[in-house]
């Protein structure tokens, strides 16, 4: 399932991509990825014509911004973007197609099939489902140690789950949770009261890191796993602790352990990730 860092790429990528180009006609073959408008084949007539301007992000989400139109879309867990030439054959699981007016098209694939688009006008998708309510952008300028405090460090609940909230904290999942409590020295399962102001900045510096470092590998990688067609493919980078069970730990040689947080496989460091009672 693509993370923030994930999206961050696919967005830069279709900057480079897309940018500029008019769409012709749409053919959409999946309705159900359609969420907004009901109609697809409104979907299709809305955005003929128009010409997408930059692709933005705000947590897993993507924002194509037409002119006068804003698409949003989200990947979920297996969706992928491509560009590719009109003559070239149409895979399989490929669900929307933009026809681009100089020959080539955007396709959009989806193996599972949960991916979303919703179509508003612009400035409206910040008001309705699915980005109304979001929460912290975590590599924004405004995601400081004071804002993430006071939003996460009264609740008494396990600080795992509640990093997962989107109404939080956006664009974190379930891989680079694991990664910065483990960088911050926190067990996952350690109430959010109980958390002191030291282990607070360990962990808000920690989220800021890891995303920035996957962001940064994303784009050095960025030949490797964009494809002859521009396809854009997930890639995952230098873990510590996710999917290391049993392996050594990097800072202590313990063996990282995997147990089940709030329904979610998770990896933490038995002695770097110490449970605690109270606060420290
Ligand atoms: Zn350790």
């Amino acid at each position: 399932m693509p993370e923030l860092p994930e999206v961050e790429t696919v967005k830069r990528t279709l900057n480079r991509l897309i940018v500029g180009k008019q769409i012709d006609s749409v053919t959409v073959s999946l309705g159900r990825i359609i969420q907004r408008p009901d109609d697809t084949q409104q979907f299709a007539l809305e955005l003929a014509g128009h010409t997408i301007q930059r692709v933005e992000r705000r947590g897993k989400f993507l924002r194509i911004l037409l002119d006068d139109l804003v698409l949003v879309s989200h990947l979920r867990m297996e969706g992928r973007y491509g560009v590719y030439r009109k003559d070239e054959p149409v895979e399989k699981h490929t669900h929307v197609i933009f026809h681009f007016t100089d020959g080539t098209e955007l396709r959009y694939k989806d193996v599972r099939q949960f991916g979303t688009m919703h179509l508003f006008k612009p400035g409206e998708e910040f008001t309705l489902p699915p980005l109304a309510k979001l929460g912290m952008e975590p590599l924004d300028e405004s995601f400081t140690l004071d804002r993430f405090k006071s939003v996460l460090s009264k609740r008494k609940v396990k600080i795992k789950p509640l990093l997962l909230n989107q109404a939080y904290v956006v664009g974190i999942g379930n891989i680079y949770v694991d990664e910065a409590l483990f960088r911050a020295g926190i067990h996952p399962e350690q109430m959010a009261n109980t958390i002191s102001d030291k282990q607070w900045a360990a962990l808000h510096q920690a989220i800021i890191t890891t995303l920035t470092d996957a962001v940064k590998a994303g784009g050095s990688s960025i030949k490797s796993y964009v494809n002859g067609q521009g396809e854009m493919g997930m890639f995952q980078h230098q873990l510590q602790i996710y999917g290391r069970k049993s392996e050594p730990c990097a800072k202590c040689d313990t063996l990282i352990e995997k147990t089940v947080v709030g329904g979610r496989g998770t990896h933490y460091c038995p002695s770097c990730q110490k449970l605690k009672q109270h606060k420290s």
